[in-house]
C-alpha cells in the first residue's frame, strides 16, 4: 500500500482501459489523471481523494478504479473488491487518527443521495456524528 501526503501519482495503466467508454465520468477522469487530483491512497484496485466539499474535518472518498455505477449495480463477482474498499477506508481512518470513531457512507441511487454515478465510499470523521442521518 502507498500512502501519500500531497504527492501526485500517475494513473495506473489499467485505469486507461476505462477511459474510452466512460470519459464523461468525473471519477474515471480523476483516476485516469485527466483531471488533476492528489491521492490520499491508491493501489491497483482503488483510488482515494479528499472530498472537495468536506462535511467533517476528515472526508475522504474511496473509489474502485473500475467503473461501477453504484452499489446497486454490484454482482457477486464484486464482493472481494467491495471488501477491499472497506478495508482501505479503515486503513485510511487509522492514518487520519480517527480512533474515536468515524462514519462510512455509501450513497446509492437518487434517493440515496448519490451525486456521481461511480461507486464510492465516504469516510467521514473528526467530529461527533448525529443519528438519524439526513
Ligand atoms: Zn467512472
Amino acid at each position: 500500500m502507498r500512502f501519500s501526503r500531497g504527492r501526485k501519482f500517475p494513473a495506473a495503466p489499467e485505469a486507461l482501459l476505462y477511459t474510452v467508454a466512460v470519459t464523461s465520468c468525473l471519477f474515471c477522469r480523476i483516476i485516469a489523471g485527466s483531471i488533476p487530483s492528489t491521492a490520499v491512497f491508491q493501489d491497483d484496485k482503488c483510488y482515494a481523494i479528499a472530498d472537495l466539499r468536506p462535511q467533517a474535518p476528515v472526508h475522504v472518498l474511496v473509489m474502485p478504479r473500475a467503473h461501477i455505477v453504484s452499489l446497486a449495480e454490484c454482482e457477486a463477482s464484486h464482493s472481494d473488491l467491495l471488501g477491499h474498499l472497506l478495508w482501505t477506508a479503515a486503513e485510511i481512518a487509522r492514518t487520519k487518527n480517527l480512533a474515536r470513531g468515524y462514519r462510512i457512507v455509501i450513497n446509492t441511487g437518487e434517493d440515496g443521495g448519490q451525486t456521481v454515478d461511480h461507486l464510492h465510499i465516504h469516510l467521514i470523521g473528526g467530529r461527533a456524528m448525529t443519528w438519524p442521518p439526513g
